[in-house]
């Protein structure tokens, strides 16, 4: 089985087949109904991907609701900020946007509905007091003494509400359940409440406005939609849902809910209150900071949609929850951009080496491929000279045999270059490394053999000559801990280390550096360039190492 099908042979799945083989006609369709308060995040690119990717396989529809009842939250760079990546996870088109506010007018006359039918009526009592008489799981709940007034009492009142007769916190229109309930949810919910908030669709039209659950519910049938896909936390939520469809006398395929797990990914926080706790602590650079997992901040890390739904089929669709290996997430990007991004060397963090045995103008140039594991692959010039820079974590000073980096008497390969052994080391006054003397061995260009022995140790250069002088952005996780989210202040367990900049070298050859064209620094990791520069220095972006 591919990755595909493998997702796809999951409990909604199987549950989506049986409804279309009980019911031929169906027309399958799901909805994916972010609250415009935040940018997305790869959570919720778990659940795009589910809703569009299960519409397509049944040639059905998803539509993009964005749950606009809470006027307080919205803002239009939230919208469209959420359409922008959408379209850019790949559904540019393949949705219809409808917004929660588009059915205030039939969400109101369902409450007129259930009052009329005694179940749901209008409370008094304050939000405090509310909350007292609901009780507990240990304690049943109390009636409001409100809850057996008439039913054109109520009606007169909720008209009332409606004009704006009452202050906000002073009424409410609750559905009438059962207060003895075991789960705490059916304890007559609030569906109303009365907010003078200016409406960025309705305006001024409204000053109350219903609660998440009674409008979702009702938004998914006037959608038509059939599956409505919701992560765990409103498993509870479904005895609600499934109250008020039964209660509001209509006819037609009932919407039904199924849960799955959220994404909880390590080293990561996927919550959009806590992402705007650490942009308003200026911890992280707005929504879009490539450390973290929101989907503008991957798109600016340099990660591709493809990686992103390659991840999401990977980590597949359950009821488990999990906190996902960040390695998953990482090893996607880097399968997507193993074969087709160009190659180069660069040293990150450089020490110099000098090869006695060539002359001070000594000039060869080198001709290396591109994409080293496609067949036919163009190649770049370089240029070998007597002095060159290698990366510092390459060598050691250690004479030990057991240690695999490069130090005195030890040969090595220089990629795609000639086979050396170091000589000598010479310190500054400070004892840092200035330089390493080292011994060339001729005619071994084309060859990892030295008098029979194969040279297993290959390490990277960059020429001192022909060089580019760059600044290296290189992200670490943003957490120290494996599971941010459980941790009550993660202030105290931000990575001070999370952006480290390096100044170092790229080689200079006859390909021009592109802007936004992503390279593999040969061993390093994958890397881009907006072009701009820092005190002359090109600047490079670190997507992934390798
Ligand atoms: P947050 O906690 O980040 O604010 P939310 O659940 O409040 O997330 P919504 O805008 O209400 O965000 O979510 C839209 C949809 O995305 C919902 O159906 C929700 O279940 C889903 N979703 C949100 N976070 C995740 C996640 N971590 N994993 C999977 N699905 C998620
Ligand atoms: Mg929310």
């Amino acid at each position: 089985m591919n990755d595909y099908d493998l997702y796809f042979n999951n409990y909604i799945i199987k549950i989506i087949d049986k409804d279309i083989k009980n019911n031929k006609n169906l027309k399958i369709k799901t909805r994916f109904p972010p609250e415009p308060n935040g940018y997305l995040h790869i959570g919720h690119a778990k659940s795009i991907f589910l809703n569009f990717l299960i519409a397509n396989k049944y040639n059905g529809e998803c539509n993009l609701r964005f749950d606009d009842t809470n006027p307080l939250n919205i803002k239009n760079k939230y919208i469209n900020s959420i359409k922008k990546d959408i379209d850019w996870l790949g559904f540019k088109n393949k949705y219809n946007v409808s917004y929660t506010s588009d059915y205030f007018d039939e969400i109101f006359n369902f409450a007129i509905k259930l009052i009329n039918k005694n179940l749901a009526y209008i409370d008094k009592l304050t939000i405090n007091k509310i909350k007292i008489y609901r009780g507990n799981l240990n304690k049943i709940g109390i009636d409001s003494p409100y809850r057996n007034n008439s039913i054109s009492e109520n009606i007169d009142y909720f008209i009332k509400m409606r004009n704006g007769y009452f202050k906000e916190n002073e009424i409410c229109l609750r559905a009438k359940i059962d207060m003895k309930s075991k789960s705490l949810l059916m304890r007559d919910p609030i569906l109303y409440r009365v907010k003078f908030t200016y409406h960025k669709r309705t305006k001024n039209k409204w000053c109350i406005y219903p609660t998440y659950d009674f409008s979702h519910c009702i938004c998914d049938f006037l959608e038509n939609i059939t599956h409505s896909l919701c992560t765990l936390e409103f498993e509870e939520n479904k005895k609600l849902y499934n109250w008020i469809l039964n209660n509001i006398d209509i006819n037609g395929f009932i919407p039904k809910q199924y849960e799955f797990s959220r994404l909880n990914l390590e080293y990561n926080i996927l919550s959009k209150r806590k992402i705007n706790f650490l942009i308003n602590k200026k911890i992280i650079n707005k929504w879009y900071d490539p450390r973290i997992c929101t989907i503008s901040g991957l798109r600016n890390r340099g990660y591709t949609p493809n990686s992103i739904k390659v991840f999401c089929k990977k980590i597949g669709v359950t009821k488990k929850n999990s906190n996902i290996n960040i390695n998953i997430l990482e090893n996607c990007i880097k399968t997507d951009l193993y074969e087709n991004s160009y190659r180069i060397m660069s040293v990150i963090d450089p020490i110099k080496l000098i090869i006695e045995n060539l002359n001070d103008n000594y000039e060869e140039e080198i001709y290396v491929p591109n994409f080293p594991n496609k067949k036919l692959s163009s190649n770049r010039k370089i240029v070998f000279t007597k002095i060159i820079y290698i990366e510092k974590s390459d060598f050691c000073e250690c004479l030990s045999n057991t240690c695999n980096k490069f130090s005195i008497g030890k040969i090595i390969k220089l990629r795609y270059s000639y086979i050396i052994c170091a000589k000598k080391i010479f310190k500054d006054k400070k004892g840092n490394i200035k330089s390493i003397l080292c011994f060339l061995y001729e005619n071994t260009v084309n060859s990892i053999y030295l008098n029979n022995i194969k040279i297993n140790k290959i390490i990277h250069w960059v020429s001192y000559k022909k060089k580019i002088n760059s600044t290296f952005y290189i992200y670490e996780n943003l957490f120290l801990d494996k599971y941010p989210y459980k941790n009550k202040n993660i202030l105290n367990i931000i990575n001070k280390n999370s952006l480290i900049i390096k100044n170092g070298f790229i080689e200079k050859s006859n390909n021009k550096i592109i802007k936004n064209r992503i390279y593999q620094f040969e061993r390093i990791g994958y890397f881009y360039t907006k072009l701009y520069y820092k005190d002359k220095n090109l600047i490079f972006f670190n997507i992934v190492n390798i």
